[in-house]
């Protein structure tokens, strides 16, 4: 059989606003509902941030904590992954809620510029978080937004630094950073195959370079991340009516390349993971 392809869900984020969708989710609830639809539609990992009430990011961990409780009662077995790269400048807060054990967590473990600032993760910073992820039990799934970030992880998952199965998520389309670019997403699978074969890998791509980059990953034999965190819309002319609206159009693509889509009990086991949610 065809691997299945690992569908990730990046619901909310840190920037989009109702007033570029309103179907973002903001509040607990709301990300509980729209997590559920997406869990339901396909997704076996949600990738979550949470915000303050006025809809700025926070990295508050009573926030996660209500949030994780909200998504392990309505979306039994799903892979919880909480981001720790949402507030950049913010040092340790941006690692405050692993004490709550997600299974797999965000890890960049470099710098580069986003669209209006640097996106700062100094090696002091990256080893504190690496480790609290071990003394966690918690698989980083490693932001590689740029080459170099792919040769880290591998050094520093050889460097038995990381938790767990080494997985690797390439991102493309940040303005300012990589963009999509087909000869170097050939490269970033190629460096996978080559320098860490055991090891699973995914793709996303932000704003219009999402559903090029659900493509090639799926294509390619990887797995994928969209949701409402990446981008908004479905097409130039359309808002996404949902997360799950987006995670369906990536089963269509699994669909087209005959990829089945992994069950929340395949992903889990593909990546190493607790079998259920602790
Ligand atoms: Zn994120």
């Amino acid at each position: 059989m065809t691997k299945p392809c690992i569908i990730c869900v990046a619901i909310t984020g840190s920037l989009p606003t109702k007033a570029n969708n309103p179907a973002v989710p903001i509040t607990v609830s709301e990300q509980v509902e729209s997590t559920q639809e997406a869990f339901e539609a396909g997704a076996s990992i949600v990738h979550c941030h949470v915000r303050n009430d006025d809809g700025t990011p926070s990295s508050d961990p009573e926030r996660f904590a209500r949030l994780k409780e909200g998504l392990e009662k309505h979306c039994p077995g799903m892979i919880i992954q909480f981001s720790t790269g949402g507030r950049s400048g913010a040092g340790r807060a941006r690692g405050g809620m692993l004490p709550l054990r997600p299974d797999m967590a965000s890890l960049s473990v470099g710098s580069n510029n986003f669209p209006t600032r640097v996106y700062e993760n100094p090696p002091d910073l990256v080893d504190w978080l690496a480790a609290e992820m071990k003394a966690y039990e918690i698989t980083p799934e490693i932001e590689a937004f740029d080459l170099s970030h792919i040769l880290q992880a591998i050094a520093r998952h050889r460097a038995g630094e990381l938790y767990g199965r080494l997985y690797v998520q390439f991102v493309m389309g940040v303005k300012n950073a990589m963009p999509a670019d087909r000869a170097v997403f050939d490269f970033y699978v190629e460096t996978m195959r080559t320098r860490a074969p055991e090891a699973e890998w995914c793709a996303a791509g932000i704003g219009p370079a999402q559903i090029v980059v659900n493509e090639w990953a799926v294509a390619a034999g990887g797995h994928t991340r969209t949701g409402l965190e990446d981008n908004v819309r479905l097409d130039r002319d359309r808002l996404a009516p949902s997360n799950a609206a987006l995670v369906r159009r990536v089963v269509e693509i699994c669909e087209r390349h005959e990829r089945p889509v992994a069950t929340w009990k395949q992903a889990r086991e593909m990546l190493g993971l607790r079998p259920v949610a602790a």
